[in-house]
């Protein structure tokens, strides 16, 4: 007997299936290789990501990640917003949510959908964009993990008016009997004001 299936054999069809292809879409998050990170909050994302799915699902979430399927992207207040475009035509709302330093949380609009413990490939494959955008821009990683901005931080630190105050410098250089350490205290938070809380 013939090894290959004829028409009649219920199964034939199996050898014809595809998956239905992806629909390509413009302007989203291409990351090269999905999962590479070292920043501490991109690993546990990561971590948690692949702990929390079945074992199928990484590698369909790598592919997305990898072809630039995450779209819309947004990171504030320790969550993360995006639109999947799989392969059907409306795309599906997926978002994280920071809980814990290395706990989190998802929810996708995909038939499969979320539970706490088994993530969609939609919910994987945002946790590879994530930790992409974290461990390559600051910004991104302190809009994740809720901490200041370092860089607004040092840009506002910078924009902050310091008046040097020569009879103060005089005075600092040539110490002076009568120059109590009061009144370098008092002039000196006149010079250098404290930065706002
Ligand atoms: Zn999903």
């Amino acid at each position: 007997m013939s090894p290959r299936r004829s028409g009649r054999d219920p199964w034939a069809r199996w050898d014809r299936w595809e998956p239905k292809p992806r629909i390509a879409v413009t302007g989203g998050v291409e990351v090269a290789r999905p999962g590479k990170v070292s920043n501490v909050d991109a690993v546990a994302i990561i971590a948690f990501a692949l702990s929390h799915s079945s074992s199928a699902i990484p590698g369909r979430a790598r592919t997305y990640a990898r072809h630039g399927q995450v779209v819309n992207v947004s990171i504030d207040d320790e969550s993360a917003q995006a639109e999947i475009q799989g392969s059907d035509p409306r795309p599906y709302q997926v978002a994280l949510r920071r809980t814990a330093s290395k706990s989190f949380a998802a929810d996708c609009t995909c038939p499969y959908g979320c539970t706490p413990g088994s993530w969609c490939k939609h919910a994987v494959a945002l946790a590879y964009v994530v930790a992409e955008l974290v461990d390559s821009d600051p910004a991104s990683a302190a809009r994740w993990t809720g901490s200041a901005d370092p860089a607004a931080a040092a840009a506002a630190a910078a924009a902050v008016p310091v008046a040097v105050d020569p009879e103060l410098l005089a005075r600092l250089a040539a110490p002076r009997s009568d120059l109590v350490q009061h009144d370098v205290l008092t002039r000196a938070a006149e010079v250098v004001p404290l930065p706002p809380a």
